[in-house]
């Protein structure tokens, strides 16, 4: 058993206006005291004005990528400072979408989390594998070797979590089995460098499945995607975190 804390975390992706807000305040209030870490990443634009919105509340919030550099001419591109300024406290990295949309690699995603440890942020660092490496027997390698290329020099428990999301799980509603998963988390666990870097599944995290996956020895929590949209069924997930054991 690790000491790894727990956490909730959701990815709201290109979603988010500002009328969303009002999930991220019904969230808030409906998690006055959690005994689980609770984090929202919404859009950037939406990051400082959600930060106001849930101010003197136990929700963080973080934001879904940032640029290796600190500044510079890098149009469109968002920096580890900028997020912190913003009041983000964590990044996600190395999401899926961005590893294929942006053909980001897992180099590219040490060098980011780099950057988000030197501006005080905890790097969520994202790793998984295809249908098609599942398919192929591929699995450990895949994930083992995108955490080793992933993890930057100096990572701990205090600057780092790491998720685990099988790319065809993703959006799908189609997860892993409990021994899959189980399988996976066990695995990371064991090559990690500090036994308390929180380790959380994503994909296709709602709150019908959620205790059973919490369960799960070495699942310290979640990355969840379209269910954090909705304080209700956010809000259901991470009743199941809490409830889950250490
Ligand atoms: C994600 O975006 O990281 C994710 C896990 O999405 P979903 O929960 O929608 O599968």
């Amino acid at each position: 058993m690790s000491h790894a804390c727990k956490l909730a975390a959701g990815n709201w992706k290109m979603n988010g206006l500002r009328a969303n807000l009002d999930e991220a305040r019904a969230l808030a209030a409906a998690f006055p005291d959690p005994k689980c870490g609770i984090l929202l990443c919404p859009p950037a634009t939406l990051l400082a004005t959600m930060r106001d919105a849930l101010s003197g509340t136990a929700v963080m919030v973080g934001g879904q990528d940032c640029h290796a550099q600190s500044s510079g001419a890098h149009t469109g591109d968002i920096s580890a400072g900028m997020l912190a300024d913003a009041g983000a406290r964590q990044v996600i990295l190395g999401h899926s979408e961005r590893r294929a949309d942006h053909a980001e690699t897992s180099a590219q995603v040490a060098a980011k989390a780099s950057a988000a440890h030197a501006a005080g942020l905890v790097a969520i660092i994202c790793i998984g594998e295809t249908e098609a490496e599942r398919d192929a027997g591929k699995t450990l390698d895949v994930v083992l070797s995108q955490l080793a290329d992933s993890l930057p020099e100096g990572a701990t428990s205090a600057n780092t979590v790491i998720a685990y999301e099988p790319v065809w799980a993703i959006g799908t509603g189609r997860t892993p089995t409990i021994e899959q998963i189980a399988e996976v988390h066990d695995a990371l666990r064991a090559a990690l460098p500090d036994a308390g870097i929180s380790l959380l599944y994503g994909g296709s995290v709602k709150p019908a499945n959620a205790a059973e996956i919490f369960a799960i020895t070495n699942v310290n929590g979640a990355l969840v995607g379209g269910a954090s949209l909705k304080a209700v069924d956010f809000g259901a997930i991470i009743a199941a975190l809490e409830g889950a054991p250490d």
